[in-house]
């Protein structure tokens, strides 16, 4: 691919760099959106009732809240969907894209990867300034006292409780309805408004508030990249559309700067 001599220009110099990453980036090392994953015997539930509160809430007043909503409260339901896709992600690499990502961090000084993926890839292949907006799949913590745990009990027959409070052990990540993680998203919008070149990289850029990261940059003055299979609604207003997969272009782009 040809890049533009203005980018590979910019991208030698600049020192400021932010890299919103959404599920286009884990796709095409095999795995596994949410979505993706959710086959075979996991299809037949609603998404809500293997990601949300209102499923998992193992107090009385939500558990009514849950009635209205619709949405069935099984938290033993939810906790085994997680193990699943936590085994899944396992077997997973990161791909071309992401080790990509990573040795562009050598080179800017200032290098913030902002991701709405929950499989920790990115950190996996090396990065090391990371921002997880929808949390990590493979972090598990107190669902009320919020204390984080590497370990806890194989009971086939109900969700693992907390060594600290007894409250219900759940995977650190947004559920449906619930608030993104506010030092993340924080430090994410800081990331946007500083940074020089802006790429948005395998994302729809329709799911808020990460969709905002790119506007913001480019309010500020920041060049906009976008690398994606198709067209989204950022698109036009993009400084550059680079068109399809993350895991080529990205090692393609650093060859054609730092090569
Ligand atoms: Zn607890």
């Amino acid at each position: 691919m040809d890049f533009p001599l203005k980018l590979i220009q910019l991208l030698r110099i600049t020192n400021r760099v932010a890299a919103l990453t959404g599920a286009g980036a884990s796709q095409e090392s095999g795995l596994r959106t949410f979505r993706d994953s959710q086959a075979g015997l996991w299809a037949q539930y609603k998404p809500e009732d293997l990601a949300s509160p209102q499923a998992f809430a193992p107090l009385v007043s939500l558990e009514s809240f849950s009635e209205t909503s619709g949405v069935a409260r099984d938290p033993k339901l939810i906790w085994d969907w997680y193990a699943w896709w936590r085994e899944a992600v396992k077997g997973v690499r990161p791909n071309a894209g992401h080790y990509a990502l990573a040795e562009i961090e050598k080179h800017i000084s200032e290098f913030t990867i902002i991701t709405q993926n929950v499989d920790g890839l990115h950190r996996m292949a090396g990065n090391q300034n990371v921002l997880e907006l929808h949390g990590n799949i493979q972090r598990v913590r107190c669902s009320e006292c919020y204390t984080f745990t590497e370990t806890w009990g194989d009971d086939t027959e109900s969700v693992p409780q907390c060594e600290v409070c007894g409250g219900l052990l759940r995977p650190d990540v947004v559920w449906f309805g619930e608030s993104l993680p506010r030092d993340q998203l924080e430090a994410a919008v800081e990331a946007s408004r500083t940074c020089e070149i802006f790429f948005s990289i395998g994302t729809s850029g329709v799911v808020q508030p990460a969709a905002s990261l790119a506007y913001a940059a480019r309010n500020r003055g920041a060049v906009v990249v976008e690398i994606n299979a198709e067209a989204t609604p950022l698109t036009p207003k993009a400084d550059y559309f680079l068109q399809g997969k993350s895991g080529e272009i990205l090692p393609e782009l650093v060859k054609a700067v730092w090569g």
